[in-house]
């Protein structure tokens, strides 16, 4: 479809009319912070914010979600699964975190297949939004990401000043914009040179941190002492991986309150908690935080590439903001590089 134009003062408009069709999931300021949440209307979106404190992940991959539950006094036992979501469309996603998701269908769409995250996957139209500035703290850039394309989105908006650039990039997003056509108007040819320019803040600011070598160098320093070094000043907490747009394990946990019903759990771990991968009969094969601060970043740079042929950070920059000892990925990197 040829790219689109979307007057500014059109916007709400437009989100109005998406949310009477489907859910609708866009960014809002609650105490102070911005995050993704289920809106009736285009009335209180945000869109003047570098990057939402959480990620969007939690409408693929929630903290926790019940996976089934089951009733003893019910002579067959059924299982009753969860109904699935609604469909639904999430609005503002930046690039990186749309790169994210695409990095979880890697885990979630693949050998083994997910069926509570591909409900939620293949119910939610992505209009992604690009930006235009980024925060001190964005390095898209070292896993080639623009803050101009959004691959894996279905539509991507950017902001030209006075109208909203919309590009139509898939045929879920061909089906949303049929529903909006009445405001949309065909791009006079001059929307992609300008998004060029409103983009390139965004390019020009962010970190410059690149990862070239760092993969190879990796392969050799499962033993390196850098891991203990680096570990020393963190305390556990998670909140790296909580704020993470791409980590993904998870812990499956039973509940039964001395009932005949019962329910199974999915509920998002962390590989910087001392309980995590610990076995049945207590054997813990990452017992200290050096194993687990390896595991981290091998996790994220290393062992993913193996696999999957991509690296799991997306350079959100989340964790080099919210760590409270400033233990970040951006400086392990640059450590990491300077290895001889
Ligand atoms: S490791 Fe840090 S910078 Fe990379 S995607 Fe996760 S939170 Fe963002
Ligand atoms: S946020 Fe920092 S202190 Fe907390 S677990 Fe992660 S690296 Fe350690």
């Amino acid at each position: 479809m040829a790219n689109k134009s979307l007057k500014k003062d059109q916007l709400k408009n437009l989100l109005n009319k998406v949310a009477q069709n489907s859910q609708l999931i866009a960014p809002i300021q609650s105490d102070g912070i911005t995050l993704f949440r289920p809106v009736k209307s285009g009335e209180g979106v945000v869109l003047e914010y570098q990057n939402s404190v959480m990620p969007p992940k939690d409408y693929f991959f929630p903290m926790s979600e019940k996976m089934f539950s089951y009733d003893t006094s019910d002579p067959s036992w059924a299982i009753k699964l969860e109904e699935g979501v609604p469909s639904r469309v999430l609005f503002g996603a930046r690039p990186c975190d749309v790169k994210s998701i695409l990095l979880l269908d890697k885990v979630f769409d693949a050998e083994f297949r997910d069926d509570l995250y591909l409900d939620k996957r293949n119910k939610t139209t992505i209009i992604a939004l690009s930006c235009n500035e980024c925060r001190h703290t964005c390095f898209c850039g070292a896993f080639g990401i623009s803050p101009g394309e959004a691959e894996g989105a279905d539509i991507l908006m950017t902001d030209l000043g006075d109208r909203y650039l919309v590009e139509v990039l898939t045929e879920k997003g061909e089906k949303l914009a049929a529903t909006c056509s009445d405001l949309l108007t065909d791009d006079d040819g001059s929307g992609a040179g300008a998004k060029e320019k409103a983009v390139a803040p965004a390019k020009e600011k962010q970190l410059n941190i690149s990862i070239e070598g760092v993969k190879a160098k990796l392969d050799n320093m499962f033993d390196h002492p850098i891991w203990a070094t680096e570990s020393l000043r963190c305390m556990g907490c998670g909140t790296c991986t909580f704020v993470c747009p791409t980590c993904h394990c998870f812990d499956i946990v039973d509940f039964n309150n001395q009932s005949s019903v019962g329910y199974r759990y999915r509920c998002a771990d962390s590989c910087q908690f001392g309980n995590f991968t610990r076995a049945a009969g207590g054997h813990q094969p990452r017992p200290s935080k050096t194993e687990r601060i390896r595991q981290r970043f091998m996790h994220k740079l290393r062992y993913f590439v193996d696999r999957y042929g991509d690296t799991a950070c997306v350079g959100c920059g989340r964790c080099l903001e919210k760590c409270p000892v400033n233990l970040d990925i951006a400086q392990i990197i640059n450590k990491v590089k300077e290895v001889g």
